[in-house]
C-alpha cells in the first residue's frame, strides 16, 4: 500500500556516513568561513530583522552600506491587502508596452505615489548568494519582477499560470516582452536566478493514461513558457506513486521527463525534494538517484534538483546542525552528484524533523532554527544558485486557520479562494480573510544576507537566534505535541497488533534512526 522506497532515509544516511568526512574534506572548505565580499557586510539593525512587528511599528530604517536606495518603505506599502483590487505593481514602470488598451485609474495621492516608488528593501549588490521569494505574478508574469524588486530579492520564484487550474490562457506576447524588458532593466538574469514553480495538479508519475496526458501537456506548456521568457530553471514536484510500486512510478516520471526534454531546447526541469509524506516521490535522496538512472545520460545536463530545507528536514534529514547539514550534502553528492543541485527553497519547519509534514515556518522560528540557515548561507557550493523563500506572509487577523501545507501554497493572486478545492496543497489561510505582508520577505532576505560570514558563536548571532527561537516557541510546542500524539497512536495500534497504517512505517523507522544519530 505505502509505496515508500525500500530504504529509509536513515538507512541511507548511515550507509553513506562513512564517506561523508572524506567527501567534505575535499569538496567544501568547511573550516573556512565564507569570505565576505566588500559590500556584503550589513549593518542592519538585528532587532528589526528578527522582529517584523517591532520594525513595522517603529517604521524606522537603518540603511546598510550595501544599499543604493532607502531600505524600507513606510508602513502603508508594507502591508498591502491581498484583496485590494490594485496589484502591488505599477504599470507606469513597465514602459508603454500596454498602451494599446489604456486603463483609467483612480488618481493616486502624492503620498501613495511616493510610497509606491520606494521599495520595501533595496537589493544587495555584489553578494554571491542570490536570495529572494516566491512572489506574485498576478495580472501578468512581468509583475513578478516588480514584486521581487520591491522586497530586495536578487532571485525569485513565480507561477507561470494558475497552479490549481488546468485551463489557462496562453502567455501573451506583450507580457513576454515586458518580462524580458524588465529583467534587463532591473538586472535579473532569467537564465540563472528566476525559478518558476510548477502546477500542484501535475503528477508526471501518473499511471492513468488520460490524466498523464493532461499532466504532460500542462508541464510542457510551462517549459515552453520558460523558454519564451528566457528562463532556464523550472522547479516542480516529482509527484506521487498513487500507490503503484515506486520503480514503476519512477519509470513513468523518467519517461515523461525525457520526452519533455527532447521537446524543448534549453530549459532545465528541476525536481524539488519533498517531505516524504504518503506516496510522495522525492522524500529520500535515493529517489532522485534512481530516477536519474532511468534517464539517458545525454539529458543529465538538463535535469536539476532543488533542495527545500523544510521538506528535507521533515523527511528526516538533519539540516539543523552543521554536522548534519554537511552529512546531507555529502549524501546528496554521493547519491546524486552535487552538480545536479540547481536551487534551494529556504523555509524553516513548524513541525519536527521526521514528521513528514509540510509546514513552512518563518526563518529561525521553526525546528530548523537560525543555525540551519547559517549553514546554508555560508556554503560555498550554493553560491550563484537561486534561493527562494516560501515562508508565510499571510496574516490572519484574530483567529488563525489550519495552516497545514501553507508554506508552498503561494498563489497567483485572484485565483486563490475560488479554486480552493482539495488538491495536493491548500493555500495559506484558505477561507479566511488574510492580509499579505511582503515586508516579511524583505526582512527575511536581509536577515539571511546578514548571516553570510557572521560568526555563529558570536554575540550578534546568538542574540538573533534566541530572539527568533522565542518568536516560534508556542508554535513549535503545538506541532511537537501533535507529532508526539501521532507517534503514541501508532505505537498503540502496533501494540494491539493492528496493521501499520499507511506511511507510518518509515515514521517509526525514522524515530529509531534519530535516536541513533546525534
Ligand atoms: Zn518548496
Ligand atoms: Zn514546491
Amino acid at each position: 500500500m505505502c509505496c515508500q522506497t525500500p530504504e529509509s532515509p536513515k538507512r541511507e544516511e548511515s550507509e553513506s556516513k562513512a564517506n561523508h568526512k572524506r567527501n567534505l574534506s575535499s569538496g567544501t572548505s568547511d573550516a573556512s568561513p565564507m569570505r565576505r565580499s566588500k559590500r556584503q557586510k550589513s549593518s542592519i539593525n538585528l532587532k528589526e530583522l528578527s522582529s517584523p512587528e517591532v520594525s513595522e511599528a517603529e517604521g524606522e530604517v537603518t540603511s546598510p552600506p550595501v544599499k543604493e536606495e532607502a531600505v524600507y518603505a513606510p508602513a502603508p506599502v508594507a502591508v498591502p491587502n491581498r484583496k485590494a483590487k490594485k496589484p502591488p505593481v505599477k504599470k507606469e514602470a513597465t514602459g508603454d508596452a500596454d498602451s494599446a488598451k489604456p486603463v483609467k485609474k483612480a488618481r493616486k495621492s502624492k503620498k501613495d505615489q511616493e510610497a509606491e516608488a520606494m521599495p520595501l528593501a533595496a537589493r544587495a549588490q555584489g553578494l554571491r548568494m542570490f536570495i529572494g521569494a516566491h512572489v506574485s505574478a498576478a495580472k501578468g508574469v512581468f509583475n513578478s519582477i516588480h514584486n521581487s524588486h520591491n522586497i530586495g530579492g536578487n532571485a525569485f520564484a513565480l507561477f507561470l499560470k494558475s497552479q490549481r487550474k488546468w485551463d489557462n490562457p496562453a502567455l501573451l506576447d506583450d507580457h513576454r516582452d515586458q518580462f524580458r524588458q524588465l529583467c534587463a532593466e532591473k538586472g535579473y538574469d532569467a537564465s540563472k536566478h528566476i525559478l518558476p514553480h510548477g502546477s500542484y495538479l501535475v503528477n508526471l508519475a501518473q499511471s492513468d493514461t488520460a490524466k498523464s496526458k493532461q499532466a504532460y501537456a500542462s508541464f510542457l506548456d510551462d517549459l515552453r513558457r520558460c523558454e519564451a521568457l528566457g528562463i532556464s530553471l523550472y522547479n516542480f514536484h516529482p509527484g506521487s506513486t498513487n500507490q503503484t510500486p515506486l520503480p514503476e512510478a519512477l519509470a513513468r516520471l523518467a519517461s515523461t521527463l525525457t520526452q519533455a526534454i527532447t521537446e524543448t531546447t534549453t530549459v532545465i526541469p528541476v525536481l524539488e525534494t519533498m517531505c516524504g509524506h504518503g506516496n510522495t516521490i522525492g522524500g529520500v535522496l535515493s529517489d532522485f538517484r534512481d530516477l536519474l538512472a532511468l534517464i539517458p545520460k545525454e539529458h543529465h545536463s538538463r535535469i536539476g534538483i532543488c533542495v527545500d530545507t523544510c521538506h528535507s528536514f521533515a523527511a528526516g534529514y538533519d539540516l539543523a546542525s552543521p554536522e548534519g547539514f554537511k552529512a546531507f550534502l555529502a549524501e546528496f553528492d554521493e547519491l546524486i552528484g552535487i552538480q545536479f543541485l540547481k536551487a534551494l527553497h529556504l523555509n524553516d519547519s513548524k513541525a519536527p524533523r521526521g514528521s513528514k509534514r509540510d509546514l513552512h515556518a518563518n526563518i529561525g522560528t521553526g525546528f530548523l532554527g537560525l543555525r540551519a540557515f547559517h549553514n546554508v548561507m555560508n556554503e560555498p557550493r550554493f553560491e550563484g544558485l537561486p534561493m527562494v523563500l516560501e515562508t508565510p506572509i499571510d496574516r490572519v487577523p484574530e483567529k488563525s486557520t489550519s495552516d497545514e501545507d501553507a508554506g508552498d501554497g503561494i498563489e497567483v493572486e485572484g485565483e486563490k479562494k475560488k479554486g480552493a478545492k482539495k488538491g495536493p496543497k491548500r493555500p495559506a489561510g484558505a477561507g479566511a480573510a488574510t492580509v499579505q505582508d511582503p515586508g516579511v520577505w524583505a526582512r527575511e532576505i536581509k536577515l539571511l544576507e546578514s548571516l553570510i560570514g557572521m560568526d555563529p558563536e558570536g554575540e550578534e548571532f546568538k542574540a538573533l537566534e534566541a530572539r527568533l527561537e522565542e518568536e516560534g516557541r508556542a508554535e513549535r510546542a503545538k506541532y511537537q505535541d501533535q507529532y508526539e500524539r501521532k507517534l503514541e497512536a501508532v505505537e498503540k495500534k502496533k501494540a494491539k497488533g493492528h496493521a501499520k497504517p499507511r506511511g507510518q512505517k518509515n515514521l517509526m523507522d525514522m524515530m529509531k534512526g534519530d535516536a541513533k544519530k546525534e
